[in-house]
């Protein structure tokens, strides 16, 4: 485990309370469990330290014993959970919390002690991809890469092969197993042959039994028209395979939408900022105007103010539970040339001198107050 302090391990206080490292415990085995990160040397190192970390501060004496400089180790050896003889003893010491614990897991964890289980569901995936503003207009496809359990391609993810009927391993094919407690001795049935000392199906050698192996496949996701920025689309199937031919679990996809350079959404509405020279404001205009399926062109009425907003009816995105398209708005900024030539400036004096009218005067009609330099 190295040296590292086992309170930052689990990211908290020295003087943390019980509850506060099981909640910490628990969000970090959510993240680094082996069975949720296959394949993933680093998560499954991460993993066994922060359940060293755990068993050590969660129990009382032991963690006394660390807090004075000691390091314990478990006084007995616990019973062994999970996948891949992965070593799950922190279930004997939670106690109390046992069922949250189990919950935690309940999709992702097999009990191995022995006995024949039944089929169990696979976890859920979760990805994430990106399309631009346009494909969010016509829908798009993309390929997600994913590292997940499929079904063993050996046993066809029974987990178990047949075999001609031989003695059961774990009795020797007597059909009754011993076990002693103090002096006592007792014999009871065989649970991995029911007690007839017979196997016909042997666990599967390829995948130790679990139905599962760790594959790396792409998945075609279909991203509907008109999606929202950070939706999410659930694949059913989509995630790992259950174990012993368990049902799938299901891919979740989140989808973001990349910002556009021009076009701003809200809703289904696209926004635009849109120049208009001076002229074409005061005297009216067709202008030119890119949408996400090219340029169409758009009347500036005669008399355009700077602000105001011109519509293109059903130019925006695709509003799915209405059935129609949003709008593009494009607001008008007036734009004055520059650099102004001589005969220009001519022309604007000539034009100041014809045109008195006062554009401010509303402003004054407003707050009632004389101006001073009228
Ligand atoms: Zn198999
Ligand atoms: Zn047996």
């Amino acid at each position: 485990m190295g040296t590292m302090d086992l309170y930052e391990i689990l990211g908290v206080r020295r003087g943390a309370g019980g509850g506060e490292i099981r909640r910490a415990y628990r969000r970090l085995a959510r993240r680094y469990h082996p069975d949720l990160n296959p394949g993933d040397r680093e998560a499954q190192a991460r993993y066994a330290q922060i359940t060293r970390a755990f068993e050590t501060l969660n129990d009382p004496e032991r963690r006394r014993a660390y807090d004075a400089g000691v390091l314990l180790e478990p006084t007995e050896p616990a019973p062994s959970y999970g996948f891949e003889g992965f070593d799950f003893s922190v279930q004997a010491s939670v106690g109390a919390e046992a069922s949250t614990f189990g919950e935690l897991f309940a999709d992702v964890l097999t009990r191995t002690l022995g006995g024949q289980e039944g089929p169990q569901r696979g976890a859920h995936l979760h990805a994430t991809v990106s399309i631009s503003l346009a494909e969010a207009l016509t829908g798009a496809e993309r390929q997600v890469p994913l590292t997940r359990h499929v079904a063993c391609r050996v046993c066809l993810g029974r987990g178990a092969v047949q075999a001609a009927a031989c003695d059961c391993p774990a009795c020797g094919g007597t059909g009754r197993v011993r076990s002693s407690r103090g002096h006592m001795v007792f014999a009871r049935p065989c649970e991995r042959c029911g007690g007839s000392g017979q196997l016909s199906w042997v666990t599967c050698r390829s995948c130790g039994g679990q139905g599962v192996e760790v594959r790396g496949e792409t998945v075609a996701v279909a991203v509907p028209p008109g999606i929202a920025d950070g939706a999410e689309l659930r694949v059913p199937g989509g995630g790992h395979a259950g174990r012993r031919g368990g049902e799938r679990g299901d891919l979740f996809v989140r989808v973001q939408v990349e910002p556009h350079p021009l076009f701003r959404r809200e809703g289904p509405d696209l926004h635009l900022v849109l120049p208009v020279a001076v002229h074409e404001a005061a005297l009216g205009a067709r202008v030119e105007v890119p949408t996400l399926e090219g340029p169409v062109l758009l009347r500036v009425p005669p008399g355009t103010q700077s602000g105001q907003r011109l519509r293109l009816r059903g130019r925006g995105l695709p509003a799915p539970r209405q059935g129609t398209r949003g709008d593009l708005l494009a607001e008008v900024k007036l734009v004055l040339p520059s650099p102004l030539d001589e005969r220009a400036k001519e022309l604007l004096r000539e034009f100041a001198r014809i045109h008195h009218e006062d554009v401010r005067r509303e402003w004054w009609a407003a707050v009632d107050a004389p101006r001073r330099f009228d």
